[in-house]
């Protein structure tokens, strides 16, 4: 698939900058978070002011990561008094992960500060809108796009920065299991492995603290399964009404559609959760045969072939059935089963 941009011409421009912030998209993830703790700490050693700032709270699985406690929320910025969350000049601003600027949500508004934006980003879609841009969309995760264009990475390799590489690659190729994991993915994680990386350890502090509201919402979603005639189409709609049952929150979904994703036979997962009163928030995952990018672009998300995500205005109540029914009806006109 096609690359945007060049290592070289964007690490000329990193060079270049004192003052950096970093940022990656709403409701982060293991690759986004992670990825920005390796490159902050790369360049804190290299003199750099470096901040992060993204929209919304580290989820508890990541804050363990080194450096998790150094990143700053819109989420979490106390209501009250006016302390700058970072300075008024900035030379550079990197989107990590997001295939358009709209993902990084309100942290746009601290932006117009940043004297060039840039975006380093495995996306397909990703368009180049920024002034540097480096878009690898054969790379697994952010993790390995970063060890793979910083010239002589092994320089600023120690255990906390292998250890976020590690957790950025471990968590966006589904923990090795999803097609992105390639020859070259273990070949970086074996290097990783020399400066300390723990993945017992690792995967404990990720997948094995989940909360009680974790599961007793992991209950609700098997028990609301839906499969289509063929078999082949399973679907999941989470009103608000389970979450106040449950006591589950935004991250207690992390998790829930791979153990779904499991069922005999299935190619398409749909997973519809209500985020608040106004909007919803639309999950999918496929197997070979069906561009989960192309269905949730019909409601203005994207992602990647095998996992995207939009969100929507509506309650799932109200519009959910019609999304299903909408994406049945692309699938079948498109002949993806
Ligand atoms: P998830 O279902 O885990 O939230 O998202 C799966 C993938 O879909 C993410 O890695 C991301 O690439 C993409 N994605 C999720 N939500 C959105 C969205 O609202 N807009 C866009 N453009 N992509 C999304
Ligand atoms: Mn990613």
């Amino acid at each position: 698939m096609p690359i945007k941009g060049k290592p070289d011409a964007v690490w000329k421009q990193i060079m270049e900058a004192e003052t950096i912030v970093l940022t990656t998209h709403v409701r982060p993830d293991g690759d986004g978070i992670a990825a920005e703790l390796a490159l902050s700490r790369i360049l804190k050693s290299l003199e750099k002011k470096v901040y992060v700032l993204n929209q919304d709270r580290t989820p508890d699985m990541y804050r363990w990561l080194p450096g998790g406690e150094e990143i700053l929320t819109l989420e979490e910025r106390p209501s009250t008094g006016e302390r700058p969350l970072i300075p008024n000049s900035i030379d550079l601003a990197i989107l990590l992960d997001c295939s358009s600027m709209d993902r990084i949500g309100e942290v746009y508004t601290y932006l117009g500060k940043a004297k060039r934006i840039m975006s380093l980003d495995h996306h397909e879609q990703s368009e180049c809108l920024v002034h540097d841009c480096f878009i690898d969309p054969d790379v697994s995760s952010i993790g390995e796009l970063l060890y793979s264009i910083i010239p002589n990475i092994h320089e600023y390799l120690d255990k906390d920065v292998a250890t976020c590489l590690y957790v950025s690659i471990l968590t966006d190729t589904g923990s090795f299991a999803f097609s992105n994991t390639t020859k070259r993915v273990f070949e970086i994680v074996s290097s990783l492995m020399d400066y300390g990386v723990e993945p017992d350890f690792t995967h404990r502090m990720i997948y094995n603290r989940r909360s009680i509201q974790h599961f007793r919402l992991l209950g609700k979603a098997l028990e609301r399964m839906k499969i289509d005639e063929t078999g082949q189409i399973v679907h999941v709609i989470l009103p608000l009404s389970v979450y106040r049952e449950t006591g589950a929150d935004n991250e207690d979904n992390e998790g829930i559609i791979e153990v779904i994703r499991g069922v005999k036979d299935c190619k398409l997962i749909i997973m519809l959760r209500q985020l608040d009163e106004e909007r919803l928030k639309g999950s999918l995952r496929s197997t070979d045969s069906i561009n989960c990018v192309h269905l949730a672009r019909i409601f203005g998300g994207g992602g990647h072939f095998k996992a995207s995500g939009f969100v929507a205005t509506g309650t799932v109540n109200e519009i959910g059935p019609y999304i299903v029914q909408r994406i049945l009806a692309e699938v079948r006109e498109m002949r993806w089963i």
